[in-house]
């Protein structure tokens, strides 16, 4: 198989007709279920260097989700799931080997209500495994599943019982999988075609827009391609929420880590040693309170969504209009005054 795929700079949505006078007529909550409503469309990643139980409990009275990585003991995992003090939908990784059973048992002990089954190529026989557990011993657990990147993957994950799914592989900021394997699928082209088979066959599984989005730009890309949902690793890495120690450089600039989970560091960090490095190592300047950074990402969504003339996400991906850019207009795109000469 051979074609042509495209990124999030490949693509611009044409502004439409709009009679939205106030952006707070625009909705951008987004549910997982019936009973898991979310106010606004964001996920952050289960990363040691993104969530853990403050990330969890801000990230939630803030209208989105955080979900804890699994890179660490089951007790320590288990108690940091049990310091999400926030009553509603405590969030939590697992892998499909190893220890994950008893992981599992542990989460759902502390009150676990949805699974994220984390691993990098989710389209795979011990995803189904993992998944057939999980409905056989708790079958009121909501699961996340992922990553997949093709609308086939989207198919099988979905029908082996995920409620949602995490699309795309080998576009994180901090990945480095397509360097070392030539695999992957850019996440905008995942998300549309995991949008086309879940409209052809019917699939009720939710659409995750997960890694390469770099701003509120890529946001309204993914929801509007078919995400119903973006998961955030390097956009709210270094906020003030995030785990890890802030650190200063030799001017006063202050900064956070940010791994990638395959890095040589994070891997060491959970097991002491590494093997199989697919990702890489980062410091971030330091941003602030996640409320400053989420306030501003929501507020640019809701612009989007009023740039489409759109009210909801819903009608953004029933109306949405996406145009291809060429290069020359990828250097339009963004701020060129300082390439005058
Ligand atoms: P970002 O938002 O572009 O920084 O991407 C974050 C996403 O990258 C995560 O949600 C994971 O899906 C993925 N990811 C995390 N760590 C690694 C890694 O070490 N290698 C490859 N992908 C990773």
């Amino acid at each position: 198989m051979k074609r042509k795929v495209k990124s999030f700079d490949d693509w611009l949505l044409v502004p439409q007709y709009s009679d939205i006078k106030s952006r707070k007529e625009i909705d951008i909550s987004s549910n997982l279920s019936s009973k898991i409503e979310l106010n606004i469309p964001i996920i952050s990643s289960p990363m040691s260097t993104v969530t853990e139980a403050t990330m969890c409990n801000s990230i939630r009275k803030l209208g989105g989700l955080g979900i804890i990585h699994r890179y660490n003991s089951i007790n320590f995992q288990t108690k940091l799931l049990s310091y999400v003090n926030e009553e509603k939908y405590k969030s939590a990784a697992i892998g499909v080997t190893g220890d994950y059973k008893e992981r599992l048992t542990s989460l759902v002990e502390a009150g676990l209500e949805i699974v994220c089954i984390d691993i990098a190529h989710g389209d795979h026989v011990l995803m189904k495994d993992c998944i057939r557990h999980v409905r056989e011993n708790f079958k009121n657990l909501y699961i996340i599943a992922g990553n997949v990147s093709t609308g086939e993957g989207f198919k099988r994950i979905s029908e082996w019982g995920a409620n949602a799914v995490r699309v795309s592989v080998g576009s994180g900021s901090i990945c480095t999988t397509r360097i070392q394997t030539g695999h992957g699928i850019p996440t905008i082209e995942a998300v549309f075609e995991c949008k086309n088979f879940k409209d052809k066959y019917g699939l009720d599984s939710k659409i995750i827009a997960d890694g390469g989005i770099k701003n509120s730009g890529d946001i309204v890309k993914s929801l509007a391609a078919g995400a119903d949902f973006v998961m955030l690793g390097s956009m709210l890495s270094g906020t003030k929420e995030t785990p890890g120690k802030l650190m200063y450089s030799e001017e006063g600039k202050k900064y956070k880590s940010y791994n990638g989970m395959a890095s040589k560091i994070a891997q060491k960090n959970w097991k002491g040693s590494y093997s199989s490095v697919e990702g890489v190592s980062s410091t971030v300047p330091y941003k602030g309170t996640l409320s400053k950074v989420i306030n501003e990402i929501s507020s640019n969504i809701r612009s989007g969504l009023s740039y489409s003339g759109c009210r909801s996400i819903q009608e953004l991906q029933e109306n949405a209009l996406f145009v291809e850019q060429t290069s020359f207009s990828h250097v339009e795109s963004k701020p060129h005054i300082y390439n005058r000469k």
